[in-house]
């Protein structure tokens, strides 16, 4: 994998390639194709497969302050790693050597947890460091983005030692990846050189928190969570991610959220307050694990309506309802789409309504023929 000019992560042919690695790379890429058929007892035609809904947060209070949300995925793992069920978690955190960018982390105790907990908004690449790790006696939970979970479910089919290695997959709702310039473009706004950054955190330490820098004088500096997602880093998230059908974990075991509050609107507010996750189960194991990390006291959580998750996430709904629209935009622009099945495009685009449709198809042909090159 290598880091292009525009600061995203792309896979880079070093060697042809035999016909059966050809294969297995369309079997396992996500950015291909997907399904979203489960074994879930509940479907939601916008959330897709589920067991539980619940709102909730760790009941470790240093956890819940240092992590994204109310830092529910954190405290599973810390548990998952203190019950044994696991020996070592491998998710991501901030490259020491760059901070602004990120690398794949193993981690095996409560520190460690904390030094990975909160978002890391930029390229991350933890399915490069599943391969090396399939021969080892260890076992892992895996917290990737809902593309990297896919992708390990896809492999597992082709390779039975993912699932003895991995048995754990976890993953949270992503509005998509913005590229690495995103957070120098932070820091900038923050009024830092981005080469003096020496410690760059996207948001944590509160609810949402604050992006912040320390430079190697030692300043600091910070921007809060709607300017720092909202103006920068949401701009500079790819095109292969606006045309996402998961960005919501259709693929884990558990999917964790933010459950954020609502004006009387029904709109996401941001004001600052104690952490809060999302919680959605979605496979029987899944299920199993969060209900005993919640009766082992890991977790607070309390079930929660599945119709109370639209307004906490109004990007999500978007996407899911346009996708068929962005979708129709880009065979309008003469390039190719990912194969989606059982993913609820056609209900979903019926509840958007033909002009939304139309609108969505119509201005992504025309960003497609504009910036064909970057859209392929
Ligand atoms: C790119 C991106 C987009 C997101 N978009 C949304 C969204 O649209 N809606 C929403 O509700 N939530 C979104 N989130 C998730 C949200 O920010 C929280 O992670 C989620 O609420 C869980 O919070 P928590 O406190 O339970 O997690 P924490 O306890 O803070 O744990 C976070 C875990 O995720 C891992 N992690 C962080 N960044 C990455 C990464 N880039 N790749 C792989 N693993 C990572 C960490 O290592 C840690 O284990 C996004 C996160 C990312 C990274």
């Amino acid at each position: 994998m290598t880091r292009t000019d525009d600061g995203f992560l792309r896979p880079k042919t070093t060697r042809k390639l035999d016909r059966d690695q050809r294969r297995a790379i369309a079997e396992v890429c996500p950015g291909q194709r997907q399904h979203g058929l489960s074994e879930a007892p509940f479907t939601h035609r916008l959330w897709g497969g589920y067991h539980d809904v619940m709102t909730g947060w760790s009941t470790d209070p240093e956890l819940r302050f240092e992590a994204a949300s109310g830092g529910a995925l954190s405290a599973t793992l810390l548990w998952l790693l203190e019950t044994r069920q696991v020996d070592a978690v491998l998710s991501v955190g901030a490259d020491t050597r760059d901070p602004l960018a990120n690398v794949a982390r193993v981690s095996r105790t409560r520190g460690d947890i904390i030094d990975q907990a909160a978002s890391r908004y930029g390229p991350s690449m933890p399915l490069a460091h599943v391969a090396q790790r399939l021969d080892e006696p260890d076992r892992y939970a895996f917290v990737g983005k809902p593309c990297d979970v896919a992708g390990l479910r896809n492999w597992a089919k082709i390779d039975p030692r993912i699932d003895q290695v991995f048995p754990i997959k976890l993953s949270f709702f992503c509005a998509g990846v913005p590229s690495l310039q995103g957070a120098r473009d932070v820091v900038q706004r923050m009024g830092m050189n981005p080469r003096d950054v020496a410690r760059f955190r996207f948001r944590g330490r509160g609810w949402p928190g604050h992006a912040s820098a320390v430079d190697r004088g030692g300043a600091s500096a910070q921007l809060s969570y709607q300017e720092s997602w909202g103006d920068v880093l949401s701009k500079h998230v790819q095109h292969r991610c606006r045309i996402c059908a998961d960005g919501i974990g259709l693929a884990a075991d558990i999917v964790f959220a933010d459950a954020w509050a609502t004006d009387a609107a029904g709109r996401p507010t941001f004001a600052e307050r104690d952490g809060q996750s999302l919680l959605m189960s979605r496979t029987s194991f899944g299920a199993s694990l969060l209900s005993n990390a919640i009766a082992e006291g890991a977790i607070a959580a309390r079930p929660t309506d599945i119709s109370a998750i639209a307004p906490m996430q109004p990007g999500q709904k978007r996407r899911r309802e346009e996708l068929l629209g962005r979708l129709a935009g880009r065979v309008l622009a003469g390039l190719p789409v990912p194969r989606y099945r059982h993913l609820s495009l056609w209900r979903n685009a019926r509840h958007a309504g033909g002009w939304r449709t139309v609108k969505a198809a119509l201005g992504t042909a025309r960003r497609c023929l504009r910036w064909r090159s970057s859209y392929q």
